[in-house]
């Protein structure tokens, strides 16, 4: 994936809208974003129709997983694994998993995801307002430590990083399992900070455009966004593009805007 990636949020009512979407603006952005309401309605087979149209860019499935992982003599034979592998061969080169459910569901995830060359996202946080009511609750760093423990996962955990709240303990999991990297809340910059104190892996952004609750325009919100996370990141942006009244032009004004946000770094 290309350093500063734009990814299309395709989010439109039905698989066919998505497609013809990503068919006139597939070759301006970077990778493309599709969500349940797609997969539900289209089922696996329209990933790899979005994937003819974008070829090698990559495909982000976003299913936020956040079902239980089960360790048994055999392997992993939990439910995350099971839906993470209706994925393998269908085109998706990412999936967003949830944290919260511990570190069973997330270690699973990430070793049936690697199975089928999936890279798992993590969400520490989320970008919509109200997000923080549940990640910001306090956990300490034992706790998580002795939950993996206890599920049986031999893993390490970062030595220097602290964990203060249910954030940090999303983080702290993700490095000692090893995932492909997090989503992280364009909208949050000082949140963005705190995932770059704990992580050098790729963070995913949604939130630019109508999400932003900082009164930014969305060319100071790239700056802001490129100068936290660095080059090995996404920008998640979707109603800006599909919801203008030329796609076309919306996709290549926010790919230069990443472009003028970058040119220096
Ligand atoms: O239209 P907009 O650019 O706000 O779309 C953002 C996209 O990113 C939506 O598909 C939304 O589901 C997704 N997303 C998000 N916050 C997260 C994870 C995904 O907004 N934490």
């Amino acid at each position: 994936m290309r350093d500063y990636a734009i990814v299309l949020a395709a989010d439109l009512p039905t698989p066919e809208d998505v497609l013809s979407l990503v068919k006139r603006v597939g070759d301006v952005v970077d990778g493309v974003k599709v969500g349940e309401a797609t997969l539900l309605q289209g089922g696996v087979a329209v990933l790899q129709r979005v994937r003819d149209l974008t070829h090698e860019k990559p495909l982000l499935v976003d299913l936020k997983i956040a079902d239980i992982g089960f360790l048994a003599d055999t392997g992993w034979h939990g439910t995350n694994g099971k839906i993470i592998k209706s994925l393998e061969d269908s085109g998706a080169t990412h999936v967003t998993v949830h944290g919260f459910p511990g570190p069973l569901s997330v270690a699973e995830a990430v070793a049936k995801a690697r199975e089928s060359s999936i890279g798992v996202l993590l969400l520490p946080l989320m970008s919509h307002a109200g997000a923080k009511l549940f990640f910001s609750r306090p956990l300490v760093r034992d706790d998580v430590i002795d939950s993996a423990l206890k599920g049986g996962l031999d893993v390490r955990f970062p030595e220097a990083a602290s964990c203060k709240d249910v954030t940090d303990g999303i983080l702290l999991l993700g490095e000692a399992l090893g995932v492909e990297g997090y989503v992280g809340p364009a909208t949050r910059p000082e949140e963005l900070q705190r995932y770059r104190t704990i992580t050098d892996r790729p963070i995913w952004c949604p939130g630019f455009g109508r999400q932003d609750r900082l009164g930014r325009s969305l060319g100071d919100q790239f700056r802001e966004w490129a100068m936290i996370v660095g080059p090995r990141s996404a920008a998640i942006v979707g109603s800006t593009i599909f919801g203008a009244a030329d796609p076309v032009a919306a996709a290549r004004e926010v790919v230069s805007l990443r472009d003028s946000a970058t040119e220096n770094h």
